[in-house]
């Protein structure tokens, strides 16, 4: 049977997966609130995660560089869904800017500029486009004027409609809504013994925080380990990412994003000199090195990224009273959307889950 709305519900979990579960329940007027574990007061949050255990301190959404890609470059394919979820993403980022009255802050349009590797990658790109592959509406045809500070000696290609969505500014802007509201509290929840679990819906959006829980209905949160550096250069990108498997992504004022590692089942997630060495020598090879060497760091940030088993979101219901929203992975912006919306279908209208998303997938 499906929730009414004038059920209670509680998320739980304040990254991206609890924020866009909050602005669902928000549009169809449900009464909620989020709680969120607390901080340590005395870091701000865009302060490094480390030492503390994962389970409730890790925010990967703090980390994120937010960015959002309908292509994968490994073999010049579009990701799954890729349409639909740009669509959605889209809809959902600007109605969320609109609400909280910051128009054009929140979702951000920076194209892709994808510098060739060699000469084969250069041909499959172009084949791409000859075959009309479904990718091609992605990506645009070969260059080689690339911009003066960027090496690309095999070309290189753009994809127009990539981005990124300012996530620390989502998640705050949402939470002093919540605030202001009542429908915020500083909470750790423990599913073993929380006395409001008889009264209440809940909504897991714990991310790396729900894997022990998870683990027994048989789903598996993978928490992958990631590295983001914050870095100060004039380099010139002409507004554009470069990327060759690791990317340089402007974020205005001269500052930019540099990432991202990727180190699979992290229990605990720490800046490290290896992680700093294999951004920047990732990076070397397509920019000038006068630019290079005059790189200023000025943050190194680590996160666990909540992945599942088959790298599709985890949406469902586990149990009487308990909803799931998790394994955003690597593209929480661009899937979380239309994830967080079927299930709010699913619970309110009784829509059944996409078969990929479901939970349900696993319960056998
Ligand atoms: C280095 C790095 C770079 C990334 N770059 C990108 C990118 O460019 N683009 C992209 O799309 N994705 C990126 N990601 C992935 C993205 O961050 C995740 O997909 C997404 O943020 C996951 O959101 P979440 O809400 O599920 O988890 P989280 O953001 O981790 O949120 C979980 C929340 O639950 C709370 N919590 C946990 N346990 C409890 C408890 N017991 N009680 C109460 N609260 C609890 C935590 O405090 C936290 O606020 C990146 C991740 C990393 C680590």
């Amino acid at each position: 049977m499906p929730a009414s709305l004038s059920d209670k519900f509680i998320i739980v979990g304040a990254g991206l997966a609890g924020t866009l579960m909050a602005w669902e329940l928000e549009k169809r007027g449900v009464i909620y609130e989020v709680w969120d574990a607390p901080k340590n007061p005395s870091k701000s949050s865009r302060t490094p995660i480390h030492s503390s255990p994962p389970n409730t301190s890790n925010q990967a959404s703090r980390v994120a560089a937010g960015m959002f890609n309908p292509v994968s470059f490994k073999r010049i394919v579009e990701v799954w869904n890729a349409r639909e979820h740009m669509d959605v993403m889209r809809e959902t980022y600007l109605k969320i800017e609109s609400f909280l009255k910051i128009p054009g802050k929140i979702l951000h349009k920076s194209p892709i500029m994808r510098v060739f590797p060699n000469s084969q990658y250069r041909m499959l790109w172009e084949k791409r486009l000859e075959d009309e592959h479904n990718v091609s509406q992605f990506i645009r045809p070969v260059s080689d004027e690339a911009p003066d500070d960027i090496v690309a000696p095999h070309g290189f290609g753009v994809v127009p409609e990539a981005g990124w969505v300012d996530l620390p500014l989502l998640l705050d802007s949402f939470r002093s809504f919540l605030e202001s509201k009542g429908k915020f509290r500083e909470k750790t929840y423990n599913s073993t013994f929380d006395d409001t679990i008889q009264t209440s819906n809940f909504i897991d959006c714990r991310g790396v925080g729900a894997t022990e829980d998870l683990a027994n209905h048989n789903l598996k949160i993978q928490s992958d380990h990631g590295d983001v550096l914050t870095i100060k250069s004039n380099i010139n990108t002409k507004n554009m990412c470069v990327n060759r498997v690791k990317w340089l992504l402007p974020r205005g004022n001269h500052t930019y994003k540099l990432g991202a590692t990727y180190k699979w089942n992290v229990v605990n997630s720490i800046p490290s000199e290896e992680g700093r060495e294999e951004l920047l020598t990732g990076i070397k090879p397509i920019i000038s090195s006068e630019v290079f060497d005059n790189l200023e760091i000025t943050n190194h940030e680590t996160g666990l990224r909540p992945a599942s088993k088959d790298r599709r979101p985890y949406a469902g219901k586990i149990n009487e009273n308990t909803y799931i929203l998790n394994g955003f992975g690597t593209r929480g912006v661009l899937i979380g959307p239309a994830t967080a919306a079927h299930l709010v279908r699913f619970i309110f209208e009784d829509k059944e889950l996409p078969k990929e998303i479901n939970t349900a997938r696993y319960s056998s």
